[in-house]
């Protein structure tokens, strides 16, 4: 699954807040399921008939399954050439379902054959509804724990079967599932009944059927045949994805040496659809914005966001299709492979995207994450509905990828390449746990991996690394200690027991030493480097999964030869590190803002992007409202030169990463240094993109749209709700739906938080509140609404963990202790089970946010005096009067 992109990561639909997913008794195995479903739009239902071919272990008077909202109409099972009708108990709790006969079932094969009626949710979970201009569609949505929502099920993802499925859907209805059509026939009555090929064995929560008037585009790639399928209307924006998937999928067919077994892969768009995409083999299935965009008028983030998300989609195919965890606690095995391969084929496939830049950046979030108390080991254990889903997280998705970046630089790609084979290879269309991973690979690379992987994989956290290097006749003396790293300096500070093996790549700058890796194992060692450097840089390549210090002096003693020192990954890590140390208590806020204006000139976007998104915590919480004029002063100071450089139209044949960069300046421009040539040209542009779309740079234009709605009035708030309704593409309609978020004028800031509760905001985009508690002038009134609303938006996600995960997220943009009382009397009153880890890991980052003002705001305002000219702090003030009223 594509972790939920705009909010809720780790946070998934439930029915009831009291749910429970707990474990099946065992002794009954599935092998195959004929799944059967007539789809009822007219009464929001369905009508399932189903068989489940089994093998009990033992003689059994009862089997015990997996089911949830089903109404059960028959229910028999057959052995031994004998049929009996079962009697239905069903444990609402515990989601299962008991068939018990009187005369028993013997050891060996049975069938069980079910009719029943499912009903088509409004919840995006199991078989649920979505509607698009008065239309219906049914969808499926599996993972983790709903196949049993749809159909009755040994739902646990060890229980691998193939199944045979077939649709009876409306005339003009078409229907796509896992695996191929093998017949469509007429009836019954005036319907008509699809049938699929068999899939391969798999796990029940892989199971896909999407029905709806459907429109798909076709493509083929290595003999498989790709379908990019949409709503009638947004046809013409599947070019991209299908080349973007014939790349990826043709680049993981040479990867792999197992290929794609299936003979056809289809990608579905749905308008409703709560994570941002979801696996199912054959059959993916995608919001509209991760797999529609088009080709002329998209921007670079979109379609880097879409390639992306196919890659990551396209990946699970093998990790998570092919071989699956054999529990839920092992999640990372499926999402954090996933999460790392993705860079991989958009690489291959766009060279000039600096891909390997985004993959550091990825390593700097993950760390980000990771470095607080409330914190979880990758591999965790999870046993009912709600600690399975909160498992869907930052650190499954993005640690893991992290940690297996850095494995796979230590190793070499190809030596890693063939532990991943061979573990494919061991394990294909069965399961697998975290020690069969490592001991694949362990064999593979006749390195100790089983030795490194438990200590990131099994304990929480990361480690911090100090390396002290001196000149000792001719080599470098490299002394090096490990701690646990934390955000503050009081945890940091506090004794810890916690050590890591730690592949550590040191390189040497501006010297004859290029630098060597160590596998540091203990938590004080000496090593030795040939060769003696100026400076000692200890995260070679970028990719290590640990904070470092670094002697500060000696890169400053480098001067300006830093920049070709260090590789643009590396210094992207550096200003992220940088990040860490101050929030440690390790260097001054000032000191990161001068070394991220020193490498300002790095090529590509991403080191400005991670700068600026670091840097938005210093403008929102760590200035006073006295002391900004002096830092957008700073900002403009900084950034306007580069500004001017790149204009605000594209150069001929310019990369999209350069096209991107203007945008990022833009932005820090237009929002945080509220520069009145840039919010001037915001408003031109907007005016002259929403008039005639072609003649604004697209990727310019998301920046442009937001920059305006932060200095704009009702007159264009209204103007974006009309580009709204005749939006052409997904695309086109969230740039304006989440710039609305933006607009500081207190009632259009009412305006939008109400619209939240109407049809005109899908269940799917509540996470706009999100957005709207990360804007200083709307932060307030959003929390506000949010507090008072609860009710209400729980209802409109399904409850339970849906509507919790948007107030858990919004609570970590707060940076206040009066914020983080009402923040904890908030979740006193809805206590929320299963997400009591993520309730303090917002508490404490509100109090680490809390603490970080107040060690860095006096250091913060001494420095900008020094450093930001004042007389354009009173031009900006000036602006800024005259655009915000
Ligand atoms: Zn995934």
């Amino acid at each position: 699954m594509m972790k939920r992109i705009l909010y809720a990561s780790g946070m998934a639909m439930l029915a009831c807040c009291t749910a429970f997913a707990q474990r099946l008794p065992g002794g009954v195995t599935p092998s195959h399921y004929n799944l059967s479903f007539d789809i009822q739009f007219a009464s929001n239902s369905f009508g399932g008939d189903e068989s489940i071919d089994v093998t009990l272990e033992k003689p059994s008077k009862s089997i015990t399954l997996n089911a949830l909202e089903i109404d059960f109409h028959e229910v028999t099972v057959t052995s031994g050439g004998k049929t009996q009708t079962a009697t239905v108990s069903t444990d609402e709790k515990n989601e299962m379902a008991t068939f018990t006969v009187l005369d028993g079932i013997p050891a060996g094969p049975a069938t069980i054959h079910i009719k029943y009626i499912g009903h088509l949710n409004d919840k995006l979970r199991g078989l649920y509804l979505s509607t698009y201009h008065g239309r219906k569609y049914a969808v499926t949505q599996m993972e983790s724990t709903d196949a049993r929502v749809a159909f009755p099920s040994f739902d646990e993802p060890a229980y691998k079967a193939t199944f045979d499925i077939a649709a009876i859907v409306d005339k003009g209805d078409t229907a796509i599932s896992n695996n191929y059509v093998v017949s469509d026939k007429p009836g019954p009555g005036d319907k008509h009944t699809i049938k699929f090929a068999t899939t391969p064995k798999m796990s029940s929560y892989l199971v896909a059927l999407t029905v709806g008037d459907w429109k798909c585009e076709h493509d083929h790639v290595d003999g498989i045949q790709i379908g990019v399928c949409t709503v009638p209307g947004r046809e013409n924006l599947t070019r991209f994805p299908l080349d973007a998937t014939k790349a990826i999928l043709h680049y993981y067919n040479n990867y792999y040496s197992i290929k794609y077994p299936l003979k056809k892969l289809d990608e579905i768009a749905v308008p409703d659809f709560q994570a941002g995409a979801m696996e199912n083999w054959g059959a993916i299935i995608y919001r509209e914005t991760a797999l529609l965009v088009d080709e002329k008028t998209g921007s670079f983030g979109s379609k880097q966001g879409v390639a992306d998300v196919i890659a990551h989609e396209v990946a699970h195919q093998w990790f998570g299709d092919l071989v699956t965890m054999q529990w839920w606690d092992d999640i990372w095995l499926n999402e954090g492979f996933a999460t790392w391969m993705t860079p991989h084929p958009v690489a291959a496939w766009k060279p000039d995207w600096l891909v390997d830049q985004t993959v550091v950046n990825g390593t700097l979030n993950a760390l980000s994450t990771d470095g607080v108390k409330n914190t979880r080991p990758i591999h965790q254990d999870a046993t009912t509905r709600g600690e399975i889903e909160t498992l869907f997280d930052g650190i499954a998705y993005g640690k893991t990828a992290a940690v297996l970046h850095m494995l796979e630089s230590y190793l070499g790609h190809d030596t890693f390449r063939a532990g991943v084979n061979l573990y494919l290879k061991e394990h294909a269309y069965g399961n697998a746990t975290a020690s069969d991973f490592w001991n694949a690979m362990a064999r593979a690379s006749k390195k100790p991996v089983d030795q490194i992987m438990p200590t990131f994989v099994m304990q929480a956290g990361e480690p911090y690394v100090q390396v002290d290097a001196r000149c000792d006749g001719g080599n470098t003396a490299l002394d090096v200690s490990q701690k646990r790293y934390f955000k503050t300096p009081e945890d940091f500070n506090a004794p810890n027991e916690q050590i890591w093996q730690i592949p550590l790549c040191v390189k040497g700058v501006g010297g004859i030493s290029p630098g060597e890796c160590f596998l540091v194992t203990k938590r004080q060692q000496q090593f030795s480097m040939k060769g003696c450097s100026k400076f000692v840089f200890p995260n070679a390549t970028g990719l290590g999964y640990y904070r470092f210090s670094y002697d500060n002096n000696a890169l400053q003693g480098q001067g300006t030869s830093i920049e070709q020192g260090l590789t643009p990954e590396e210094r992207i890590a550096l200003v992220g590190n940088n990040w860490a140390l101050m929030r440690a208590g390790l260097l001054k806020v000032g000191d990161y803002l001068a070394a991220g204006a020193q490498l300002k000139n790095t090529p590509g976007y991403v080191l400005l992007e991670a700068f600026t998104n670091y840097f938005e915590t210093v403008y929102n919480d760590l200035t006073t409202p006295e002391d900004r004029p002096q830092l957008q002063a700073w900002v403009r100071q900084t950034f306007s030169p580069m500004m001017q450089e790149l204009g605000y139209s594209p150069r001929a044949n310019e990369p999209p990463t350069e096209r991107q960069r203007r945008a990022v300046v833009f932005r820090i421009l237009g929002v945080f240094g509220n520069d009145p040539q840039v919010v001037q040209q915001a408003h031109t542009l907007v005016q002259q993109y929403m008039s005639d779309p072609p003649s604004v740079d697209p990727t310019l234009a998301r920046a442009v749209i937001a920059v305006a709605a932060r200095h704009g009035d009702a007159e264009l708030y209204a103007q974006y709700k009309a580009q709204m309704k005749s939006a052409k593409t997904p695309e086109m309609y969230y740039r304006y739906f989440y710039a609305l978020a933006e607009f500081p004028d207190p009632n259009l800031i009412q305006q939008t938080l109400a619209s939240t509760l109407t049809p005109e905001v899908r269940s799917q985009d509540l996470g706009v509140l999100i957005n709207m508690t990360d804007v200083p002038a709307s932060q307030d009134a959003a929390w506000e609404f949010m507090r008072k609303n609860y009710d209400a938006l729980s209802d409109k996600t399904g409850g339970g963990l849906g509507g919790f995960g948007i107030f858990i997220e919004a609570a970590d943009n707060f940076c206040s202790l009066e914020k983080e009382q009402q923040v904890q009397q908030f979740f006193q009153e809805h206590p929320i089970q299963g997400t009591e880890r993520n309730q303090k890991a917002a508490l404490e980052a509100i109090r680490g946010c809390a603490s970080l003002k107040e060690q860095q705001q006096g250091t913060l305002s001494a420095w900008l005096k020094r450093n930001a000219s004042t007389s354009t702090a009173r031009e900006g003030a000036k602006a800024s009067d005259a655009s915000v009223r």
